[in-house]
């Protein structure tokens, strides 16, 4: 554990996707307020300044969460563009302890400089309402990564979680929305896609992606959110990086349809009472039901490292907690972003190298990002025939 606790210090920490922007964005008051500070520690959520110290995270990736129902009522981008300034404000107000950063040089430099790279994640392609250029808006606001869709099929391609498979995989509108990403230099995220989505990105893409948060499907047969195995192949065979969702119902099964059952009956219960699901007594109900769900252990964690690195081998796993999203469904051992030495305890005790806990912490993901990177970078002349060669990404 000593080993374990001086590793996760050590090694670059970055995680796909921790719901910071949305949890401080839900918790504030009337006057629309913050009324948490993770610049210090917080009673509540998965991540704050000293838990993040405490558990070695260097880079997480801040979800800039757009809900489904912001793609019919609108307002889509200006959500994502105030959740933003909150991020930006944590690093303005705690400047010796976060800063917004950039690149991938910028999280190895500053990871070694004992500060906290936030980094910006877009979850839900609504968020660029219809428009092309809104990529270079957000790239210009720092976001490096846009995950396509959320539960619901939206204007760029379908969603997992969504039966209506509006667009039978990706829209022409989502195929220029890849292009562009690739163009700029933005890694496309495949969490949350339908199957057919997935494919069809890779077929478009011509830099390797991420899924930012997703776990295996072998252990949740049929649940399309996660990763099927030929998927995961598809992703390796391009280079890609699987980040793997720490939620009990992302990992195990039986937990998955426990879980699933209690989203039921608190929906029922929104129907009786004739309200939305965020009426207080449908949380409460909530709250007091998933007290009593199962949750796995971090052990259940390491069995999906061991199940890419069987498929695909240690290049193509990476860390996407869903901290601050999956509440109180975290493995026991993985409550929050002051656990990662556990994880990797258990790894060290199943035989994996430091070198390889180095390509999982932060290794792989990184190296996508900078894949992703030099395929945005213009060409150089070249110099026999003296003329610029055409952008790879055109
Ligand atoms: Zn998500």
């Amino acid at each position: 554990m000593q080993r374990a606790r001086e590793l996760a210090k050590r090694l670059v920490i970055v995680d796909g996707h921790i719901d910071v922007p949305y949890r401080l964005y839900e918790g504030r008051d009337g006057a629309g307020k913050l009324t948490e500070d993770v610049t210090e520690r917080t009673e509540k959520g998965d991540f704050d300044w000293p838990r993040a110290v405490e558990g070695g995270l260097d880079a997480p990736f801040m979800s800039i969460y757009v809900p489904a129902k912001y793609q019919k009522q609108g307002g889509a981008k200006r959500l994502a563009d105030e959740l933003i300034d909150i991020v930006v404000d944590i690093a303005a107000r705690a400047p010796k302890r976060f800063l917004v950063a950039r690149t991938p040089a910028e999280v190895r430099y500053w990871a070694a400089k004992g500060k906290i790279a936030l980094l910006l994640g877009i979850e839900n392609g609504a968020a660029l309402e219809g428009r092309i250029e809104n990529v270079a808006h957000f790239h210009g606001r720092g976001v490096r990564y846009v995950t396509l869709t959320h539960g619901k099929d939206n204007d760029l391609g379908d969603s997992s979680y969504d039966e209506s498979r509006t667009h039978k995989g990706l829209s022409e509108l989502g195929r220029r929305v890849v292009a562009e990403m690739n163009r700029l230099g933005m890694m496309v995220d495949v969490s949350h896609v339908s199957d057919a989505t997935l494919l069809q990105v890779l077929a478009h893409s011509r830099a390797p992606v991420i899924a930012s948060h997703s776990s295996c499907r072998h252990f949740t047969p049929g649940f399309e959110r996660n990763v099927s195995d030929d998927l995961i192949r598809e992703i390796a065979a391009r280079g890609g990086v699987v980040m793997l969702n720490f939620g009990s119902a992302f990992l195990d099964d039986a937990a998955r349809r426990a879980w699933d059952a209690a989203y039921d009956e608190a929906e029922a219960l929104a129907g009786k009472l004739g309200v939305e699901p965020s009426d207080a007594r449908v949380k409460a109900f909530w709250r007091e039901r998933q007290g009593r769900l199962p949750r796995v252990t971090v052990e259940r964690v390491a069995d999906h490292v061991d199940h890419v690195v069987k498929l695909v081998g240690i290049e193509h796993v990476g860390l996407g907690s869903d901290f601050d999203g999956v509440g109180a469904s975290l493995p026991h051992g993985l409550e929050d972003v002051s656990r990662y030495p556990n994880l990797l305890y258990v790894l060290l005790r199943r035989g994996y190298t430091e070198e390889q806990l180095d390509k999982i912490c932060s290794g792989n993901v990184l190296r996508v990002w900078e894949a992703v990177e030099e395929h945005a970078r213009p060409k150089k002349k070249d110099k026999k025939k003296g003329e610029v060669a055409p952008s790879p990404s055109r």
